[in-house]
């Protein structure tokens, strides 16, 4: 392996080097640290986030946050699921209000459906409050080497290693790591996805954006009206976002505005014209504005063809990149970490084949590309809003006035003002209540055996929209609440570090010996629980006899990220006696 120009000084041997401790970085770090995977991971800066960034963490998130044991502390530092209730649409904070969605599942007629979907509600948490958090966690393991300040420079790879130069930033000495697979997490501009030489289909650089950071105490306008999002729609301001969004932190004084500029315009990094667009937006001159800082960002719209190539695994922003609508992008990059975590460590543990990695593309490419499509796509479903409310682009502020002031005319041309806007504002729910899309998604191809012997739902119903529980191989494994040794728990918690699970109820004694068997057979640990019989869990509310998708002693088998590797209907000879291959296939080992 050649490594041009820079010669390396220290040299470092490791299973597996994590470039980037971003959101999918720290997470791949908690996670191949709670399998016991000895790491490195090397960050270009000094310290975690300092700009807010992403916000909306959603219930699958939550959940893996769960699964590593920070649940409570991420409670703590997060502004709770009720206070995210309102998106508002507003002239200014201290204008007219046009209109009001309850959003993230708060309303009364999608309440039910998020509760019951997951353990887990949705949070706001900014990202400059979690990626502390996380690293504070992650740092901790024994397994973990963080290398902070250090840049990835260059790449090369042969068969069975690859090796990564590294400048340690204030003293310019360098690195060389050697590692057995090197994870990409390094963001959207990522120099590892290059250098691995990663295709992407889309177009980046769509639009310039840019975020103010700002603590300011808001509470007088917005308290009565609790929420994450206040779009700020002035008239005549031209732009899909009008003056910018207001996004909420901390209740009610750590905000940032998002806004589009015209590159030209050097709207971005200028202070004082920040200043004077938070003056517009707030509307009260009385109110004292801290300034923290002013980033700058780019709508993008593309994908990676393939997340990995060879050793090079990349995650995150670095093979995804979108606008930040539907709040996705980081929920996004944990998902990957999670999914890839796992099928890594069994690899290297040598209980998988290596031809398990394979499946990290095929299975969550397409997730990525779905969310790419569906946050662009949010983009026209605002200027449906814009259009509702008669603003057009470069349209003179009075005109624009006079489009806000016709909503609320009497008679049938504000009648039909309003019935426009209502309907315009409806449609964002598949920005600000996709639940199908944060909590739906599936594999139909990777680590999964199908059983097409099982019939899935016939009926249609929107999938961007809702969360239908399914054990179909692929889905996440259904929440339902069981009681454990006097304690309620969520099946999504019976996993175990790196086994898999497999589900059954009364009657299914028969896939203990099954599942001793594919253990013998495959080397891969199974956690067999009984739900609902005489010693296994109990069913407290029958929901996971519903829920499972097969007859009582039929099994539904559960990868470490808990979502569904394979399933039976019952506990038939022929059932129990597939398993052992079943398990063989998924991890690619014949032994
Ligand atoms: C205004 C805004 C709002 C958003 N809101 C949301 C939201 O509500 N919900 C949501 O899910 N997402 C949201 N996002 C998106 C979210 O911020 C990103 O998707 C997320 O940060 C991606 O995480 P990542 O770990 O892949 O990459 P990053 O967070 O970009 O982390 C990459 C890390 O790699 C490091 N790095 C880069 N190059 C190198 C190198 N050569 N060597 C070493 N280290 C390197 C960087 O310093 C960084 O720490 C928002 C984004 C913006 C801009």
């Amino acid at each position: 392996m050649v490594l041009s120009n820079l010669s390396a000084g220290r040299e470092v041997d490791t299973p597996v080097l994590i470039v980037g401790a971003g959101p999918a970085g720290l997470t791949a770090s908690l996670l191949l640290s709670k399998y016991q995977i000895h790491h490195v991971v090397i960050e270009k800066y000094a310290g975690m986030a300092h700009t807010p960034r992403a916000h909306i963490i959603n219930q699958r998130t939550v959940e893996i946050l769960r699964d590593l044991g920070l649940e409570e502390p991420f409670r703590r530092i997060a502004m709770p699921w009720d206070l995210m209730r309102n998106t508002v649409f507003q002239t200014s904070l201290t204008g007219t209000e046009l209109a009001r969605r309850e959003s993230w599942g708060t309303s009364p007629q999608r309440r039910g459906e998020y509760i019951a979907a997951s353990p887990c509600q949705m949070a706001n948490c900014g990202q400059h409050f979690l990626e502390p958090l996380l690293y504070q966690a992650a740092v901790a393991s024994k397994y973990a080497e963080f290398l902070l300040n250090h840049e990835f420079v260059e790449l090369s790879q042969s068969d069975d290693a690859i090796c990564a130069l590294v400048r340690e930033r204030s003293h310019a000495t360098s690195v060389l790591l050697r590692s057995k697979y090197l994870l990409g997490a390094d963001g959207a501009r990522s120099l590892v996805a290059r250098q691995a030489g990663l295709n992407y289909e889309g177009e980046d650089g769509i639009s310039a954006s840019a975020t103010i950071h700002f603590h300011a105490d808001l509470s007088r306008y917005v308290a009565h009206r609790p929420g994450v999002l206040y779009w700020n729609l002035a008239p005549g301001a031209g732009g899909f976002r009008g003056l910018g969004t207001l996004i909420c932190y901390q209740p009610w004084f750590d905000w940032a505005v998002a806004f589009s500029y015209r590159p030209e315009d050097q709207d971005g990094g200028d202070e004082s014209k920040a200043l004077t667009r938070l003056r517009a937006i707030i509307g009260d001159p009385e109110v004292d504005i801290e300034i923290l800082n002013i980033s700058k960002w780019t709508i993008n719209r593309s994908v990676a063809e393939k997340y990995s190539l060879g050793r090079v695994l990349c995650m995150g922003d670095a093979v995804h990149r979108h606008p930040p609508f539907n709040g996705l992008g980081l929920n996004t990059s944990v998902a990957d970490a999670y999914n890839l975590a796992w099928k890594l460590a069994m690899v290297l543990g040598g209980s998988a084949d290596k031809t398990l990695l394979d499946t990290y593309n095929t299975e969550r490419q397409p997730v990525g590309k779905q969310v790419v499509a569906r946050a662009n796509a949010s983009i026209h479903d605002l200027e449906v809003v814009r259009h509702a409310l008669g603003f057009e682009e470069d349209q003179i502020g009075e005109h624009a006035k006079s489009a806000v002031g016709r909503l609320f005319q009497p008679g049938p041309e504000g009648s039909a003002r309003r019935d426009k806007l209502s309907a315009a504002v409806a449609g964002t729910d598949y920005q600000f209540n996709a639940h199908g899309v944060e909590l739906g998604y599936r594999y139909n191809v990777g680590a999964i055996v199908n059983d097409l012997t099982i019939a899935e739902f016939a009926d249609e119903y929107d999938e961007e929209l809702y969360y239908r529980a399914s054990t179909r191989p692929g889905c996440r494994l259904p929440h339902a609440w069981v009681q454990l040794d006097e304690q309620q728990v969520s099946t999504l918690d019976l996993g175990q570090g790196i086994s898999f699970s497999l589900l059954s109820g009364v009657g299914g004694e028969p896939w203990r010996e099954a599942a001793r068997a594919a253990t013998i057979a495959s080397g891969v640990e199974i956690n067999v629980y009984l739900i609902g019989a005489e010693d296994g869990p109990l069913d407290c509310y029958g929901d996971w006899r519903r829920l499972s998708g097969v007859s009582d002693s039929g099994c539904v088998l559960v990868r470490p990220d808990r979502h569904v590797a394979w399933r039976a209907d019952s506990a038939s000879i022929e059932s129990c006696n597939a398993l052992p291959d079943v398990v063989r296939t998924l991890v690619g080992v014949f032994l």
